[in-house]
């Protein structure tokens, strides 16, 4: 993602003499250069605007501590405010309610939310110890239930028995209710998704959200998708209430915008990449390793 950036900023500044405060024209300069890697990055124009205005702030008078140059000076406040809208910590999977705790996935089809709920079921099996349970709502798409059965099985965690017929809210209830009787940590619902966003997709996220009560609702978005992800993201933030965002395709992704932008827009956290296919291709977001990244 971005790689250079910082070498470009050290460059510019390298060739200005040292003064003992940056001046606008030097920020200005600077400026010009995160200004287009950031879009080269596919970081949606709001954000773009936003945050060099956020970086110019800071950085116009700035005082430059002698043992650093200008051009560090700037990489360090260009670092400082990417991690601050990219949210200063990781922010874990929240289970801090009573079990069963429900956990929805939402999102377009073929972001990855089938694949992204086996491999969090993995982890809070494996990592955590806990008793989970999936159960795909997903009746438009006739081997779905049966992919999460498939994967259920690969990772070793239950799956609701699938029932012919019965509605994404009928399956909501009967999945509750087995966590409930049946003693699971957490529940994972699987929803359906489209190919693009529509009225009768929020309105089946939003019955679900009231029969399932999740304590976690996760969007999980196509990285690759870029400015359509922001979209999507401010969507259904506004329809459904997200809790947190699941980035997958980030194997592929030589951008990386979506991160940034996603997060400035919904201001809801990043909490899990997608790294590959496997069921291990889960990682914990890292605002500081993802800043690290866009720096280079
Ligand atoms: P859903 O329609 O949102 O449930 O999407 P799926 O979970 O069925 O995923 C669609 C395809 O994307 C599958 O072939 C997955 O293996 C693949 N996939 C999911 N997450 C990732 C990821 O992080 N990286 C890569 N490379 N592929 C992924």
């Amino acid at each position: 993602m971005f790689e250079g950036l910082s070498e470009k900023l050290s460059s510019i500044f390298d060739s200005l003499t040292r003064r003992g405060a940056l001046s606008e024209e030097d920020v200005n300069l600077a400026l010009r250069e995160v200004r287009r890697a950031l879009l080269e990055a596919d970081v949606a124009l709001d954000v773009v605007r936003s945050f060099v205005d956020k970086v110019r702030a800071r950085a116009i008078g700035a005082n430059v501590v002698k043992s650093v140059t200008p051009g560090q000076m700037v990489v360090k406040i260009v670092n400082d405010v990417l991690i601050e809208t990219l949210g200063s910590d990781a922010d874990p999977i929240n289970l801090d309610a009573a079990a069963p705790v429900a956990i929805m996935m939402v999102g377009l089809q073929g972001a990855g939310k089938t694949t992204t709920a086996a491999k969090i079921a993995k982890r809070l099996k494996e990592q955590m110890g806990r008793k989970v349970l999936m159960a795909s709502l997903d009746v438009k798409r006739p081997a779905a239930q049966e992919q999460l059965a498939v994967l259920g099985r690969q990772v070793g965690v239950d799956t609701l028995p699938i029932v012919a017929g019965q509605t994404p809210v009928q399956i909501a209830v009967r999945a509750e209710q087995a966590g409930r009787l049946q003693g699971y940590d957490v529940v994972l619902f699987d929803t359906a998704g489209r190919t693009h966003i529509d009225e009768a997709l929020m309105q089946e996220m939003v019955e679900i959200k009231a029969a399932s009560r999740p304590h976690e609702i996760l969007l999980v978005a196509d990285s690759l998708t870029g400015q359509d992800a922001v979209h999507l993201a401010k969507n259904f933030d506004d329809r459904v209430g997200i809790t947190g965002i699941v980035l997958t395709r980030v194997d592929g992704d030589g951008r990386g915008g979506a991160a940034l932008s996603m997060r400035a827009v919904t201001g809801k956290p990043i909490k899990l990449l997608g790294s590959g296919e496997k069921m291990d291709a889960l990682e914990d977001f890292h605002p500081s390793r993802i800043a690290n990244r866009i720096l280079g």
